[in-house]
């Protein structure tokens, strides 16, 4: 595996699987890593924590980052290259150009992390641009994210095939998250509530959390999806009412 600091130093290939992450990588972006390895001949991992898409008063500072375990973990993976980008080279100075998905930004999520989504839209249509792959794989843990990326795809054609991975949850429900490091061992008792919750439908399974949303979206596929707070930590997740996820 290969470590690229810009994307000078990117493959050049006819067919490239890209996987965009945040790092601190668990067993989800495996997922991600293994559907990228079967179905491309060079497999691309980004590593970026994107600025853009967190809010004042987020986790930015403190989000975890192990580049060099994440580096271990992509080439047991398989990966090919991974690309490590300067923030420079993904916002250059003068930066002024953002992706707007309108309403499918503003529900739900956008509606508590106000431009969170025009963060995640303008770094993947970034990393898009400058990887230039076949494929792209996201999980459906974020689904919204899965279809505010799909509809930018569709509305500004771009030639990228998105592809969705099921979500990976833990032996006992809890879906896998890079935030579940904040997690005191108290805390993540109480978190097991949420997939609780969305397994049985039922909000009132919530009791005692700090509920941002728990509500059915128009996602395709159709999604019942759930934000609540557990101590400081805010944790996301969905299960699918119809269909498949891909
Ligand atoms: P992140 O590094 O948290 O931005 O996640 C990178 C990718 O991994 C995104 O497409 C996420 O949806 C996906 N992902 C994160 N957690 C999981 C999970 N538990 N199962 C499947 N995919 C996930």
């Amino acid at each position: 595996m290969r470590i690229a600091r810009s994307a000078a130093e990117l493959p050049n290939e006819s067919e490239i699987g890209l996987v965009p992450t945040m790092g601190a990588f668990h067993q989800g972006h495996l997922a991600l890593f293994r559907a990228a390895r079967a179905e491309n001949t060079v497999v691309v991992a980004s590593l970026f924590v994107n600025p853009a898409q967190f809010g004042e008063g987020e986790d930015l500072e403190r989000y975890p980052r192990d580049e060099e375990r994440d580096t271990r973990l992509a080439e047991q993976a398989g990966i090919d290259v991974l690309y490590v980008p300067d923030a420079e080279e993904i916002y250059p100075p003068g930066f002024e150009t953002w992706v707007d998905v309108e309403r499918l930004g503003s529900i739900l999520e956008g509606d508590h992390r106000p431009g969170h989504f025009r963060g995640v839209a303008t770094v993947c249509l970034k990393l898009f641009n400058l990887v230039r792959p076949t494929r792209a794989y996201f999980g459906q843990k974020d689904a919204q994210q899965v279809a505010v990326v799909r509809r930018m795809v569709q509305d500004l054609a771009v030639p990228v095939e998105i592809r969705v991975v099921p979500t990976v949850r833990d032996e006992n429900g809890l879906a896998l998250s890079s935030r579940n490091a904040y997690l005191s061992p108290d805390d993540r008792k109480r978190a097991l509530s949420l997939p609780r919750a969305l397994a049985a439908r039922d909000r009132s399974l919530l009791d005692g959390l700090e509920v941002d949303y728990f509500e059915e979206a128009d996602f395709e596929p159709r999604v019942l999806a759930a934000a609540v707070r557990v101590g400081g930590t805010r944790l996301i997740d969905n299960v699918v009412l119809e269909g498949d996820p891909q």
